[in-house]
């Protein structure tokens, strides 16, 4: 081949490599923060098991990591109940750490908060109830799901995304391993209410799971929001080994920052 032909060629290679429409469509300039964008609540319970101790002070520890820099205010509960309406309702967002309130006063503030614009992200045991949870707006705003069986002991298993355009899953792999968890499935089924739109489940492959416990079937979502709410749920949350997978770590951050950037008065980070 001639010497200009192969500069030709190599000319629209490199063409074809670099026309990408879907790559940096959004041409604004970086945006700095001159002041925090929001405030999020961290809520955990001190007197629970204690791998969902283990994983409480690890989130902490990680969220307080992405709030390096004062992108945001953060601060930290073990009772709802100990702050007014008034109070609670200026943050943005409650990330529930394997908590959910046990009392009349809290739980009718936390309804209150949500029915009125406020957000959430719920981890593993926040979600949990049963028979004796007495709580039928709670089960409503989780979807109607009861806790029906979990794998044990703990381990790593196949996630597969369910909407992989949605903002929470848009920069993930359609199928990863989640680290170590214990892992809850519901009846009924969360994706049976018309109001729950799952964003990830556990692939049918990993059946059966458990080396004590052993499930063998059924649909299995850990990632879902219900459209009614500013809400997200993420089954993730037993014991020390969550934080240990980037995807997951991401899935994370991508769930706070959808919650956040849905608050009722304008995107925080448009700001
Ligand atoms: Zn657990």
């Amino acid at each position: 081949m001639k010497k200009t032909a192969l500069a030709l060629l190599s000319l629209m290679l490199f063409a074809a490599c670099n026309v990408n429409p879907s790559i940096g469509t959004d041409t604004r300039e970086a945006n700095y923060a001159k002041e925090k964008r929001f405030k999020a609540l961290l809520y955990w319970e001190p007197h629970a098991e204690e791998a969902h101790v283990q994983f409480d002070l690890m989130s902490i520890d990680f969220f307080s990591a992405l709030n390096v820099g004062d992108g945001f205010e953060l601060d930290t509960t073990t009772s709802l109940s100990a702050y007014t309406y008034d109070q609670l309702k200026e943050y943005t967002v409650i990330v529930a750490l394997n908590a959910q309130p046990s009392d009349p006063a809290g739980r009718a503030l936390f309804e209150k908060y949500m029915e009125n614009g406020g957000g959430w992200v719920g981890f593993h045991a926040s979600a949990y109830n049963d028979a004796r949870t007495g709580w039928p707006w709670y089960l409503d705003f989780l979807g109607g799901g009861v806790f029906k069986c979990n794998n044990w002991p703990p381990q790593p298993a196949l996630a597969r995304l369910d909407d992989r355009f949605h903002p929470v899953t848009k920069n993930l792999p359609k199928e990863f391993v989640l680290p170590a968890s214990e892992f809850y499935q519901w009846t009924p089924e969360p994706r049976s209410n018309p109001d729950i739109k799952v964003l990830m489940s556990l692939s049918p492959k990993n059946y059966p799971i458990g080396l004590k416990d052993i499930v063998y079937g059924g649909d299995w979502p850990v990632v879902w929001t219900n459209t009614k709410y500013r809400m997200i749920y993420l089954n993730m949350g037993h014991g020390d080994q969550c934080y240990k997978d980037g995807e997951q770590n991401l899935l994370f951050v991508n769930a706070l920052r959808w919650i956040v950037s849905r608050d009722p008065s304008g995107n925080p980070f448009d700001r």
